[in-house]
């Protein structure tokens, strides 16, 4: 079901590998079944509710600092993530290595960045997101630190649902990858079922 299994360790030794982290997702409840429409717009029988995880201080510290030991070489400066589902796994990468913690977040159905976030010229920025499902808020967000004038070093993950590797530009990594199936609308098999669609998110 998942692959590129790699074992890191915590400050407390506590394992973080894809099973361990499959198994937080488990546990709390946060891997959904049902028929979902997805921020991308696509369905799916299955939908990660990564705040469920990440609402135990301990689980997302653990979360961060193993995101932040694969991605220590890059350099970066500065994490930035888009709102709200990146805020607090960014929160917790930056403070892992130790640098900033910016987020975007949507204005007119834009992601922009507010509150008086900037980032310098040449600035080595990582985008850090809860799940990669189609790579599309990942990109934008790699847009706006770009746009900022920011170099994008790379972006990294808890959970890659992609369905292989999200073609990002810059290097890429997840602590776990998920395969649920993803539909078109138009050719969803539970809509041919006649099953009601839920929006997850803030409700579900
Ligand atoms: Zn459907």
């Amino acid at each position: 079901m998942f692959a590129g299994v790699q074992k890191v360790y915590s400050r407390k030794m506590t394992a973080v590998t894809a099973d361990s982290i499959l198994g937080r997702f488990r546990r709390v409840g946060a891997l959904l079944e049902g028929h979902f429409r997805l921020t991308s717009g696509l369905h799916s029988p299955g939908y990660l509710q990564s705040a469920l995880v990440l609402q135990h201080p301990r689980e997302a510290e653990a979360c961060g600092q193993a995101i932040a030991n694969h991605v220590r070489a890059l350099g970066a400066q500065a994490v930035l993530s888009p709102a709200l589902g990146g805020i607090v796994i960014g929160q917790e990468v930056g403070r892992a290595l130790d640098v900033r913690a910016l987020f975007a977040e949507r204005q007119d159905g834009r992601l922009t960045l507010r509150r008086g976030f900037s980032l310098a010229p040449g600035e080595r920025v990582l985008v850090v997101e809860d799940v990669v499902t189609t790579g599309g808020s990942t990109r934008e967000t790699i847009d706006v630190a770009r746009a900022a004038g920011a170099e994008v070093v790379g972006a990294a993950a808890i959970i890659d649902r992609s369905g292989g590797a999200p073609h990002l530009g810059v290097p890429f990594h997840a602590l776990a990858t998920v395969s649920l199936p993803m539909y078109q609308p138009e050719v969803c098999p539970l809509c041919a079922a006649g099953l009601p669609v839920v929006k997850p998110g803030s409700r579900a």
